[in-house]
C-alpha cells in the first residue's frame, strides 16, 4: 500500500513552527541512547541553552522529555514544597494551566487574576501583595500569553517580588530565546520553555533552567518521571537520560540550536520575526484587518488580528488550509491568528497574503 504523503505546511501558528530542512536532517539518524555520542549530544545542548539563557552559573539545565507543558509540570512539582505558599498570576490560559498543575499536586495555591487583553499590572500586584495577609513564598507566572499574544512586564513583575520576598517561577515556553529578561533577580527560581518555540528545533524535548540550591532541596517525591532533581543527577552522573531519551529530537535541537547562534542569537531572531510581522501588517492594512492588542503589549510570536469585513474564521481557515497555510483561531470574538515566527520568510507571508486575498475577493 502506499504511504499517503502530507505536505509540509507553512505554520504561522504559535508553534511548533516551521523548523529549517537542516533541522529536520540532522534528525535523520540512528543512535544509541546510552552512547558516548549522545552523551556528547546532550552536552552540548545543556551547554548552549545555558549559554542563550544569559543566567550564572548559578543555574543548571534540566532536559526533559516531552512538550513544553512536561517541563512546566516539572518545575511546579519538582520545586514547591508542600508547606509553600504559591501565589498564581492569572492572565490567559497558560497561567490557568499553571493553576491546574498546582491544582493536581495539591500545592496550596492563590490565584490573582487579571484581564486577559492587558496582561499582569505590576502596580495591582504590588497593591494586593501590600495588603493581603497570606504569608506566600512563590510567585507563578507567564512570561508571554500565547492565546491573546500578551508580553507581561517581566523585570517590573520581578521587582515586586523581591521586594515581598518572594521565590519566582516563570512559564517562558513561548519567550525564551527571543523576548529579553533580566536574568540578575537572586530570586529567580526557575524557568521553563521547550525546543519547538522560538528555539526552532522538534517537538518532543523541554527544559527547566533551576538554580542549582534550590534543586537541591530535600523535598517529598510527588513523580518518578517528573523529578527534575533526579533527572538532574542522573545528567550530572554519567550525562545518561534516565529514561529513553529522544534522540532524534535532540539532535534536531542541536542543530537548531547551532543555527540560532549562527544566526546572531536573540537580537538577531527578534528583529527578523519583527522585520516579517511589519511587512505583514503593512499588507493586511490593506484588507481592512488589524491588530487587536495594544502595541505596547505586543511581540512578534503571534498575534491577534481582526478578520476581515464579511469573512468567518472558518471559512477563512479552511480555504487557507486547502493551500497547506495553518493559521490559529482567537477566543476573541471576530478574530483571528498568525504567528510570524519560525523558519519562514517574506516570500512565505506574500502566500499567505495571496491566499487571505483570494479568501476575500472569492476567487
Ligand atoms: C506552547 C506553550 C506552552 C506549552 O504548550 P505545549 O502544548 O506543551 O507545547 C506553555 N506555555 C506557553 C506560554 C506556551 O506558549
Amino acid at each position: 500500500m502506499p504511504l499517503e504523503t502530507v505536505d509540509n505546511q507553512l505554520l504561522f501558528t504559535p508553534g511548533p513552527l516551521n523548523t529549517s530542512a537542516t533541522v529536520k536532517a540532522a534528525a535523520m539518524r540512528d543512535i544509541g541512547s546510552r552512547t558516548f555520542a549522545m552523551r556528547e549530544v546532550t552536552n552540548e545542548i545543556i551547554d548552549l541553552l545555558h549559554s542563550i539563557s544569559e543566567l550564572s552559573s548559578d543555574y543548571s539545565t534540566v532536559l526533559m522529555q516531552g512538550s513544553g507543558t512536561f517541563s512546566v509540570e516539572a518545575m511546579l512539582s519538582s520545586l514547591i514544597s508542600e508547606n509553600d505558599h504559591v501565589l498564581i498570576l492569572i492572565s490567559g490560559d497558560y497561567s490557568t494551566r499553571m493553576a491546574d498543575i498546582c491544582s493536581i499536586y495539591g500545592i496550596p495555591h492563590h490565584l490573582e487574576e487579571f484581564d486577559e487583553s492587558e496582561g499582569i499590572c505590576p502596580e495591582k500586584l504590588k497593591e494586593f501583595l501590600g495588603n493581603t495577609s497570606e504569608p506566600f513564598s512563590h510567585l507563578l507566572f507567564v512570561h508571554y500569553e500565547t492565546a491573546l499574544g500578551v508580553v507581561n512586564p517581566y523585570d517590573a513583575i520581578m521587582e515586586v517580588a523581591f521586594e515581598f520576598n518572594l521565590k519566582v517561577l516563570v512559564d517562558c515556553v513561548s519567550s525564551f530565546g527571543l523576548l529579553p529578561v533580566c536574568t540578575t533577580f537572586p530570586n529567580l527560581v526557575a524557568i521553563a520553555s521547550s525546543a519547538n518555540k522560538c528555539i526552532q528545533g522538534l517537538t518532543g524535548v523541554s527544559f527547566v533552567l533551576v538554580k542549582h540550591n534550590e534543586l537541591m532541596i530535600e523535598r517529598k517525591k510527588r513523580t518518578l518521571s517528573f523529578d527534575l532533581k533526579a533527572q538532574s543527577k542522573a545528567f550530572m552522573a554519567n550525562g545518561e537520560w534516565r529514561f529513553s531519551p529522544p534522540v532524534q529530537i535532540l539532535l534536531g535541537l542541536r542543530q537548531a540550536l547551532q543555527e540560532y547562534v549562527q544566526e546572531g542569537g536573540r537580537e538577531y531572531r527578534y528583529q527578523r520575526y519583527q522585520n516579517l510581522r511589519e511587512y505583514l501588517e503593512l499588507k493586511l492594512k490593506k484588507h481592512d484587518i488589524f491588530p487587536v492588542i495594544k502595541a505596547r503589549l505586543r511581540a512578534p510570536i503571534i498575534n491577534t488580528y481582526s478578520l476581515p469585513p464579511g469573512v468567518d474564521y472558518i471559512s477563512l481557515s479552511t480555504a487557507l488550509a486547502k493551500r497547506n497555510i495553518v493559521v490559529y483561531a482567537s477566543k476573541q470574538k471576530g478574530c483571528f491568528r498568525i504567528g510570524t515566527a519560525g523558519d519562514i520568510n517574506q516570500s512565505d507571508v506574500d502566500t499567505l497574503l495571496h491566499e487571505i486575498e483570494c479568501v476575500i475577493k472569492g476567487c
